[in-house]
């Protein structure tokens, strides 16, 4: 049996922020602005993962306004929300990402990202893809105002 879930998040990029992607520093002069560490990317596979068993959304489970979350690392963030899927005995078959960026060049930091993934979910690191791509400057990405993610990912139940 499987199961396929949808992810999407975008942040704000403002100054003053650490720009974070899958766990990994990026080096930049803007961040992203959010509650927890805005890692967008990693936001994108967690409501992708529970997406997938209809468990609702990260809000949900990590609500911005309760200030337990201000500032959290979402990888941690993460495990948590791997845990739920792993309980239910579900496991990850693949997750493809796509990142809609306009600057820094994030092709450099992706092995670094899909090593960081792969470590935390405990999978083959062949099991996650990561691109990179541009809004070709146009809307709020390609102003570089914001970063997006789109996320899909195949679950499989270990039982079956
Ligand atoms: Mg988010």
């Amino acid at each position: 049996m499987i199961r396929i879930g949808n992810g999407y998040d975008l942040h704000r990029l403002v100054e003053g922020r650490k720009l974070i992607l899958g766990g990994v520093e990026i080096d930049h002069h803007l961040g992203l602005l959010g509650h927890s560490d805005a890692d967008v990317l990693t936001h994108a596979i967690m409501d992708a993962l529970l997406g997938a068993l209809s468990l609702g959304d990260i809000g949900h489970y990590f609500p911005p306004t309760d200030p337990q979350w201000a500032g959290s690392d979402s990888m941690k963030l993460l495990a948590q929300v791997h845990q739920l899927i792993l309980d239910r005995g579900w496991i990850i078959g693949n997750i493809d990402n796509v990142i809609v960026a306009e600057r820094p060049k994030l092709k450099p930091y992706l092995p670094a990202m899909i090593d960081t993934l792969a470590q935390k979910l405990a999978i083959s690191p062949d099991r996650i893809s990561i691109k990179a791509t541009t809004n070709e400057k146009l809307g709020p990405v390609g102003r570089e105002e914001a970063i997006c993610v789109h996320t899909v990912i195949l679950l499989f139940c270990q039982d079956q």
